[in-house]
């Protein structure tokens, strides 16, 4: 499943990304287009604004917190969706792309020295060549969906390829 949010919901676009949600902005006024985009792209329109009306053929979620905890919760509640570990920072979180692997050797001189210690797994994105590698921050993810969403999860694989990032917040 896959999103489009408008420009209000820049953290909740955030955290369906670490989740490994493909999601873009919508930061026009003009509403016309981003209902090409979603249409296009198939995306789900994700909105704060209550006189969205929904159009034909599009998928629209009214999102109705402002605290992003209940947004996150609000979108898979009724998008019917679940977390699931396996996809956890699969994508980059500042630009959407897909991340892939990217050998130790390969980042050496692109985080820290205690990180290149200490971490095996890295990714990387290959637009804005961003580095992440598992860490402390995943476990922030699994706190979220677990304790503070309460959400259902889905664990695929016991965290072998699942990344975390120096900055999420
Ligand atoms: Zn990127």
């Amino acid at each position: 499943m896959k999103f489009i949010v408008t420009n209000e919901l820049g953290r909740l676009a955030k955290w369906l990304r670490i989740m490994g949600f493909d999601t873009v902005y919508h930061n026009e006024r003009e509403k016309r287009n981003l209902i090409i985009e979603s249409l296009r792209g198939d995306r789900v329109i994700l909105t704060r604004d209550s006189k969205m009306s929904v159009y034909s053929g599009t998928r629209m979620l009214h999102i109705k917190s402002d605290f992003v905890e209940e947004q996150v919760k609000q979108v898979f509640t009724e998008m019917g969706i679940r977390p699931e570990e396996d996809r956890f920072f699969t994508i980059c979180v500042l630009c959407n792309k897909p991340l892939s692997k990217a050998a130790k050797n390969e980042v050496k001189d692109k985080v820290p020295p205690y990180v290149y210690e200490t971490q095996d797994l890295f990714m990387k994105c290959n637009a804005c060549k961003r580095i992440y590698w598992q860490g402390t921050h995943l476990n922030n993810v699994k706190e979220l969906v677990a304790k503070r969403l309460q959400l259902n999860q889905k664990t695929i694989d016991g965290g072998k390829d699942n990344l975390g990032t120096p900055s999420v917040g």
